[in-house]
């Protein structure tokens, strides 16, 4: 890791010396790496670094008061663009299976929410918002961290606390566009309340980040649940989607990306009325299409390994089909990774929040993410390539990235090392200064 400035076009016009604060907080940016989970907002405080929409549509940091380089240190430390971490070693338990690809595992199942209108809503079959409504029926917790369509940006999500059922059907639903779910978060563990988090696994490594500088981590934040994650949708993209809809993006009020079946139609609401696509109008017809910002392209862990639990989609290759899509009611596969998840899923399903069809195996994971298992595997080769241009490189543990890489040819790990180089000359990589971003900020 080092911190390094890009060299982009406009590190010419930059004064000539050491790399200030400043600059080091924005090469994360600058050099693709951040995922825009917030974090550093509540590590440097709300009057230094406001995480808000920039100019080129993500949600990005913006230094907005005195930045030091500590501070900058810490947010290194936390950062999932720098830092990303596996299940903490004290997680893993003697009869945890380590799987090459799947990570920490102590059981596989193929499951859905018991209630139909939670299987319904859900972005899958409902899993995680059954859980969360059962952690909060049950009063293992006091509240759910995670986010909901965003109130002022309506292709975003928003961070999002729930206390009832009711709290947690508004986050129902994954959300394909940018997502902070830990600008406050700092705020969230000085309520003192036992919580779980919802969230991305970049946003769960950040978290567990976090923990090792922060002990109300681990005091307070009870559970930690994900969607397994390929990654969101770039701004740009969403608005070129919408184009091809036939819908301006200054009209849409709302943007339902999936649920109401598996995926469910992706509904975009504006004053007019509302216009329904296939997820596969909106994603493309396989992986070859997936537009994803850069930091997705180079992630080690799409798979949420240091989460208690990981939920997932069960279309076998990947994708679903239009045709078997159109009346699935939603099946979710869901690697259960600690004691903790292993005891939340199976109350789960004894207190009749959850139906487990049947357990469910590393290989069938494999099956329903053939583009997590290629990611794995060309990681480590990308970060060669990331680290010959200069670039800031992730730093990682647990995550059995070059055991990964090893099992592919020595032909395709170099072929992803160059393809990553050339990516990089190509400018794919980097981003403009978020300085360059319109003055408003959310929220005010
Ligand atoms: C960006 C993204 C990429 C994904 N890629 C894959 C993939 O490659 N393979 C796969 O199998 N599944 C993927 N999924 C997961 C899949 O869409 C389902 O979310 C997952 O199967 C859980 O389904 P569910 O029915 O249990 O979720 P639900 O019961 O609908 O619950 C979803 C929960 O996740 C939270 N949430 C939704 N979006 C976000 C977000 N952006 N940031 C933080 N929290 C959020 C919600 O608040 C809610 O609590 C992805 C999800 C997202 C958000």
């Amino acid at each position: 890791m080092t911190g390094r400035p890009p060299r982009d076009e406009t590190e010419a016009d930059r004064p000539i010396g050491p790399p200030t604060p400043v600059d080091r907080l924005y090469a994360i940016v600058e050099q693709g790496l951040c995922t825009g989970c917030g974090i550093c907002q509540s590590v440097a405080g709300p009057e230094v670094v406001r995480v808000h929409k920039v100019a080129n549509g993500y949600e990005r940091p913006v230094v907005v008061g005195d930045l030091d380089h500590s501070t900058v240190d810490r947010i290194y430390e936390v950062c999932p663009g720098t830092r990303i971490e596996g299940l903490p070693d004290r997680l893993v338990e003697g009869s945890t299976h380590i799987d090459p690809v799947w990570g920490p595992w102590r059981r596989i199942v193929r499951a859905w929410a018991a209630d139909p209108v939670v299987r319904h809503e859900g972005s899958t079959g409902g899993v995680l918002t059954a859980l969360a409504i059962y952690l909060l029926e049950s009063g293992r917790v006091d509240l759910v961290l995670h986010a909901r369509p965003s109130t002022t940006e309506p292709t975003f999500g928003e961070r999002h606390m729930s206390f009832t059922r009711a709290d947690v059907m508004a986050g129902v639903g994954a959300r394909y566009g940018p997502t902070a779910p830990l600008v406050d978060v700092g705020e969230v563990l000085e309520m003192g309340l036992p919580f779980a988090f919802i969230g991305k696994p970049c946003d769960v490594a950040a978290l567990r980040n976090l923990g090792r500088h922060d002990p109300r981590v681990d005091q307070l934040v009870r559970y930690m649940l994900t969607p397994v994650c390929g990654g969101y949708m770039p701004p740009a993209a969403t608005t070129a989607f919408l184009g091809r809809m036939g819908v301006d993006p200054s009209e849409v009020t709302g943007l339902r990306y999936r649920g109401r079946g598996c995926p469910g139609p992706t509904r975009i609401e504006t004053a007019d009325g509302s216009t329904e696509a296939h997820y596969l109008d909106f994603w493309g017809e396989d992986e070859s299409m997936w537009m994803l910002p850069w930091r997705c392209k180079v992630c080690p862990d799409g798979i949420g390994e240091a989460a208690d639990l990981a939920a997932a989609d069960t279309w076998p290759g990947g994708s679903p089909t239009r045709e078997e899509s159109a009346d699935d009611p939603g099946t979710n596969a869901v690697v259960v990774r600690t004691a903790a998840g292993l005891e939340l899923l199976e109350a789960a399903e004894r207190d009749g929040a959850l139906v487990v069809e049947r357990d469910a195996t590393p290989e069938e994971m494999s099956d329903y993410q053939p583009h997590q298992v290629r990611k794995k595997q060309a990681v480590a080769s990308r970060y060669l390539g990331m680290l010959d241009e200069g670039r800031i490189v992730p730093v990682t543990a647990r995550l059995r990235l070059d055991e990964l890489a090893a099992a592919m040819p020595a032909e395709e790990q170099a072929r992803q090392r160059e393809g990553t180089r050339v990516r990089i000359g190509q400018g794919k990589a980097t981003e403009p200064r978020p300085e360059a971003a319109r003055p408003e900020v959310q929220g005010e």
